[in-house]
């Protein structure tokens, strides 16, 4: 029996490399994030897979394999072909970010593999992570008892409050069928994906009319509510967007919040892109009345820049999301913090229980680089959004979409002949042939309409500037073709 323990040990210590190794496998690393890096700004933000991908090594074996040969093969089968976010020039969808300091934060949290999950596992993991919510919660002028769960994304974070929503006003499966949902065709089909998830896809869902600004309309809001009410039907929920994905739409949050404090129902918020421009008194003069939802939803990952993996559910009285994930299990007796403990941990908080340690990505970018640098930003994004509008109003043959409340603009080519969407599409096709810069399009009013998106931290003015005069160029070729 020794021996074959001596053996597989012998086997099994490849595992961990001794630190020449180690040395030189972060050498080559660094080599190539900095490579990368360098890059950035004279490679395409969107490239179209000619069969790169095709040829990623996935050849699973007994043999050890050669770094550097991995990293040659990860540069051109993944980081070559598609959208790269990292990239200024990523102006589509809602742009993430990638911020230098989380990619530290994670490579730590990675090699101290901390479980952040449990405060008796990592009292200071944990205690980071409940810190960075309340900051959030303080942020958007949630109360004392608010609290929340660092998530994987928006569409989790969603879930989550969908969950304690669905808890908190107590719906249980006989009420499905008479239960009310209340939102508009804008809101992002994650929302739709969480009601099914939690079990509630059954519930009358009321697509709310929204006014010529994409916004939630409130007076229907409310007739609506009133005539399901009459009908002997439940309304409970509110889901409300503070920035939609397509349009940066916010919903009028004042009024919406005055409906549902006057009929008791629950208002979620939906600010996963929007909610971090409340750094900025551009975005804070958009967001009055965040503050009054019952629960939200906001996106490190897109407003603060971070790379993908972190989204935030926030809850105004922590206690409801504590009791929707609320669980039991004899294996963790040593873990629960007893009675009368303050602080949840997250694992109470979540439907998680080993995650990771997000927080390090989120608190060693705020500390290095200071809030101020994040205010700015943000600001700037407005601004360039601001900018795009009006520079796209002076241009003939373009039709810009409604003023931008944050950093998303809609617009399209109006051609003096022939069929708009076909003229739209190839005008986005031939961005896309570009590669310089990616925008995405969507549907709006029947129109195949283009959008653009700014939120990357790498976008500043330059990149506007060349995708105006791209469109100009494009659409000048393409009305004389
Ligand atoms: C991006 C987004 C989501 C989904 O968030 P993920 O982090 O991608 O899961 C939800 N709602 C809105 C408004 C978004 O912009």
């Amino acid at each position: 029996m020794i021996e074959t323990i001596q053996r597989l040990e012998a086997a099994a210590r490849a595992l961990e490399p001794d630190p020449a190794q180690r040395g030189a496998w972060l050498d080559a690393v660094r080599a190539y994030a900095e490579g990368f890096l360098d890059e950035l700004e004279v490679l395409p933000t969107y490239t179209r897979d000619a069969g790169q991908s095709s040829k990623l090594d996935l050849s699973i074996t007994e043999r050890p394999g050669r770094l550097g040969a991995l990293l040659e093969n990860l540069h051109e089968t993944v980081d070559g072909p598609g959208i790269n976010p990292a990239s200024g020039g990523h102006l589509g969808y809602i742009p993430g970010g990638g911020v230098f300091p989380s990619a530290l934060g994670d490579f730590l949290a990675d090699v101290t593999n901390r479980f952040s999950g449990i405060s008796f596992a990592s009292p200071g993991a944990a205690r980071m992570e409940s810190g960075l919510v309340r900051w959030m919660a303080g942020l958007v002028g949630y109360p004392e008892g608010a609290g929340g769960d660092l998530t994987s994304g928006g569409s989790i974070a969603n879930l989550s409050a969908v969950v304690t929503a669905r808890e908190a006003m107590e719906i249980r499966a006989r009420d499905i069928p008479d239960a009310c949902v209340y939102m508009t065709s804008q809101a992002h089909h994650c929302v739709d994906r969480a009601l099914n998830v939690a079990g509630l896809g059954e519930c009358r869902l009321r697509r709310v009319p929204v006014d010529d600004r994409y916004r939630m309309d409130a007076g229907a809001l409310e007739r609506s509510i009133g005539s399901d009410r009459r009908a002997g039907l439940r309304p409970w929920l509110i889901v409300a967007s503070a920035g939609t994905t397509d349009t940066g739409a916010v919903d009028p949050l004042e009024a919406l919040a005055a409906i549902a404090e006057r009929e008791r129902l629950w208002l979620h918020l939906d600010a996963a892109y929007g909610g971090f421009f409340m750094l900025c008194e551009e975005g804070r003069a958009v967001l009055k009345g965040l503050q009054r939802s019952d629960s939200m939803v906001m996106d490190p990952h897109k407003g603060l820049f971070l790379p993908y993996g972190t989204g935030a559910v926030l809850v105004r009285d922590v206690r409801l999301l504590a009791a929707a994930h609320a669980y039991q299990a004899d294996y963790m007796q040593d873990a629960r913090g007893g009675a009368g403990a303050a602080e949840y941990s997250p694992a109470d908080l979540s439907a998680e229980l080993s995650r990771p340690f997000r927080g390090l990505r989120l608190w060693l970018p705020l500390k290095l680089f200071g809030l101020a640098a994040f205010r700015a930003a943000l600001a700037e994004k407005i601004w360039l959004a601001r900018y795009f509008h009006a520079r796209l109003s002076e241009l003939d043959g373009f039709e810009p979409g409604p003023t931008p409340e944050l950093s998303v603009v809609t617009y399209r080519y109006v051609p003096k002949r022939g069929d708009a969407d076909a003229f739209n599409r190839a005008l986005l096709q031939a961005v896309h042939d570009d590669g310089h810069i990616f925008v995405s399009s969507t549907r709006l009013d029947g129109h195949f309409t283009l959008r653009l998106a700014v939120l990357n931290f790498r976008t500043h003015r330059a990149e506007i500037d060349y995708l105006l005069d791209l469109l100009v160029r494009e659409a000048a070729r393409l009305a004389a073709a």
